[in-house]
């Protein structure tokens, strides 16, 4: 049987730009866009023209993609004429391929908040339609607060979507806007809703406020609906949009989905999932969910002994879908209840051949065992553990030493008068035979230090030149009598890799000290820095 199409249109842009701290440049838009059409998303909603200056820019810019690039915007004003409402004329002139009007569809907005009546907002759906496809658009109509204006009056909410339908509009999609419909809820509505329009001609727009916006799009989709909105990982106002990150894999990996509908993405494309979802975090500066589904680095993480040695006979046993046909991989992780067969698969995954008889492998258990009791977490820090390996089991060259460091941080009046804190660091490191002092000032000892440590390598500073950090985080343990603190450092190189590494000690600065440390011989070790 040949298969449906199914569409998917993503609304990151648009919707997913009313997140709280979020805040979209042009060039920002630009880029996730472009990520969206190599993923093979149908539809890419840009914005809203007319609405700020970066949307009004984006819309007046050529493009060159294969999704269809959508401006979002309202319909005419009421008591208005098309012809004279500078809102729908920017919307109109914008450089789209596509429009998506938002409307009312609940009576009571159409009273308290529009200030108009039924009618009315009927033929402004009417004219607004009409205009758009005399000006060769693609037409979707966005039908706002639909499932709960049905729940009060479906007849008119019918009515309006049916409105956008006639007048020749491409889709009409039933907006869940307060987020509070429930699965069943939803799939009763879409159901009687394609009744009256075609289901090929129906879309969904689910948020996330009962945290079943991805639930409530299937729900869609199994009463009908063939386009699905939402927003890479779920990025909206309050608790989000649908996830497509979520969707995506669902669609095309379960048979429910699979073997009745096609989408747009490849599974060459889905492959690319779990870096495009990483990507849209580093643009947003935000450390990725590690738990996200499908492509959080713990979707497919192992901690149980037992379980470990399962995964490595057949993954099959303890994973839902192989992790790397969306671009994720399999993690075995070490810790406290580790058995052998966890750091055997562990050293096979990171390309270290050992022998489970090897009794390097078992001093090694025993030193992470050791070093977690006291506070070390490597199941977090995977380069330290490798490190760790790789210098129980082999050898990690002794590349640099660092001899002596100061840091050194003051308060004082500056010449206005203001009270500023001033940090400095100086770092004193043999390379062979040369002998380096690098100092730096920073916003804080830590910040000072890592500058100063990687300010001068000698022979080794090309190495680390993209080295960067992009996320410090410290807590502080009750490990026996006194506290220490736990600081864990991830960092990225020039290749966009992500590493995480630990240190541990009764004083932040050293135990920051450690794990800058590690992040510098990790990323030697990895380039293949000659010793
Ligand atoms: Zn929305």
């Amino acid at each position: 049987m040949p298969k449906e199409r199914l569409y998917l249109f993503d609304t990151t842009l648009r919707d997913g730009a009313q997140t709280n701290g979020v805040d979209f440049t042009l060039a920002d838009k630009l880029a996730i866009a472009g990520m969206l059409d190599e993923l093979g998303i149908d539809y890419v909603e840009g914005g809203y023209p007319g609405a700020n200056p970066a949307d009004t820019e984006l819309f007046a810019t050529d493009r060159k993609f294969d999704s269809t690039f959508t401006a979002f915007g309202m319909t005419r004003r009421p008591g208005r004429s098309t012809s004279n409402d500078p809102g729908l004329a920017a919307l109109l002139d914008a450089k789209a391929d596509a429009i998506c009007f938002v409307a009312k569809a609940w009576d009571y907005h159409v009273k308290v908040a529009l200030e108009t009546t039924n009618e009315e907002n009927l033929a402004s759906i009417r004219d607004s339609v009409k205009a758009a496809k005399a000006k060769g658009r693609e037409v979707l109509l966005d039908c706002e607060h639909f499932f709960d204006g049905y729940k009060a009056n479906p007849k008119y909410a019918l009515a309006c979507a049916k409105a956008a339908y006639d007048e020749g509009a491409r889709w009409v999609v039933l907006c869940d806007t307060n987020g509070g419909t429930l699965p069943d809820e939803v799939e009763k509505i879409v159901g009687d809703v394609v009744k009256v329009i075609p289901g090929d001609h129906v879309g969904i727009h689910a948020h996330n406020d009962t945290e079943q916006a991805v639930a409530n799009s299937f729900a869609a989709v199994r009463a009908g609906a063939r386009q699905i909105q939402g927003t890479l990982n779920g990025l909206g106002e309050r608790c989000g949009n649908a996830n497509l990150v979520s969707i995506i894999p669902t669609l095309k990996l379960k048979p429910e989905f699979a073997r009745q509908f096609d989408i747009g993405v490849t599974d060459a494309a889905l492959k690319k999932l779990a870096h495009v979802s990483h990507a849209l975090d580093e643009r947003l500066n935000r450390a990725p969910n590690r738990h996200a589904p499908y492509v959080g680095e713990s979707a497919f993480a192992t901690k149980a002994g037992i379980h470990a040695s399962a995964i490595m006979k057949d993954p099959a046993t303890y994973e839902h879908v192989a992790p790397e046909t969306i671009g994720n991989r399999r993690k075995v992780l070490v810790s406290e209840q580790a058995g052998k067969s966890n750091v055997l698969a562990e050293l096979e995954r990171i390309g270290i051949k050992a022998d489970k008889d090897d009794p390097r492998v078992s001093r090694l258990l025993e030193i992470v065992k050791e070093r977690e009791a006291i506070g070390y977490a490597y199941e977090a820090a995977d380069a330290s553990f490798e490190l760790l390996a790789r210098r129980t089991l082999g050898k990690v060259p002794a590349y640099f030493d660092v001899t002596q460091f100061d840091v050194n941080v003051e308060q004082r009046n500056n010449a206005k008068g203001d009270r500023v804190t001033v940090t400095m660091a100086v770092v004193k490191v043999k390379v062979g035979d040369d002998n380096m002092i690098s100092a730096a000032e920073g916003n804080g000892p830590v910040n000072a230090l890592d500058l100063a440590l990687r300010k001068d390598l000698g022979k080794y500073q090309k190495y680390i030149a993209g080295l960067k950090l992009t996320d410090y985080r410290v807590r502080i343990l009750n490990a026996g009598t006194e506290a220490v603190t736990r600081v864990l450092i991830e960092s990225e190189d020039e290749a966009g890799e992500r590493w995480t590494t630990v240190g541990v000690s009764p004083n932040i600065i050293d135990a920051s000290f450690q794990a800058l440390m590690d992040s510098i011989i990790f990323k030697l070790v990895k380039s293949g820095a000659p010793a």
